[in-house]
């Protein structure tokens, strides 16, 4: 059950809730309104409310509970966790993350291999995509857990990417993979280099922003 931590009455003629930057539950409520009424509303809206508390904690650099309602970032959508009774396996995504009450408390581990399967199969499908599409011919992918070199190539071609890169949106992770295939041909970030990375990817530069703007949050 939520709870409320201030409720203020006034000549208002609607209901509204406000999540406080301490987490706290605010209801401003119209003066005759029933607290029964009230307590209906809120339940209707326990989902939204427990994902602006998380959120809140979040900002505040709480570490993660792995409860209700908190998100967890996905090809750049927050998706919100809902703990289940049972589960195999114990994590899953289906609108929303699905964790096996049983695994919360190894839940770190079980988000991070299942972020790193992910990225295994996104970045594969999204090299092989722009390889076969441009004609870059490369040895192997890895998957690190690097937290700020989101891609790397090797002189054997191996190509590197972190897991991270799974929670961001989808043209950002095509911005990393195309940079890293050009590296193919250009070993260095020459005129050149970045000519090729333009002439596949024109929006390249707000996509280059994106990460120095966003980069942090791609992180548990
Ligand atoms: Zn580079």
């Amino acid at each position: 059950m939520i709870q409320i931590d201030k409720l203020v009455r006034s000549k208002r003629k609607t209901l509204s809730l406000i999540v406080e930057t301490d987490g706290t539950l605010t209801v401003r409520a119209p003066l005759r309104m029933k607290e029964a009424d009230i307590r209906r509303f809120i339940e209707v809206k326990s989902n939204w409310i427990k994902r602006k508390q998380a959120n809140v904690q979040k900002e505040a650099g709480a570490p993660r509970q792995y409860a209700d309602g908190e998100t967890f970032l996905y090809l750049g959508k927050e998706v919100p966790l809902r703990l289940v009774r049972d589960g195999k396996p114990a994590l899953v995504i289906d609108g929303v993350f699905k964790l096996a009450k049983a695994a919360q408390p190894r839940a770190e581990s079980v988000f991070k291999d299942w972020y790193k399967k992910q990225a295994r199969t996104v970045l594969t499908e999204r090299v092989e995509f722009y390889a076969r599409k441009y004609g870059f011919k490369m040895e192997r992918i890895r998957i690190s857990s690097a937290r700020t070199r989101w891609g790397s190539c090797s002189a054997k071609k191996t190509l590197s990417f972190t897991w991270r890169l799974v929670m961001a949106p989808l043209e950002v992770i095509d911005y990393v993979v195309v940079h890293e295939l050009c590296h193919l041909k250009e070993l260095n970030h020459s005129k050149t280099f970045w000519a090729q990375v333009e002439s596949i990817l024109a929006d390249h530069k707000a996509y280059r922003k994106w990460l120095k703007q966003y980069g942090t949050k791609l992180n548990l």
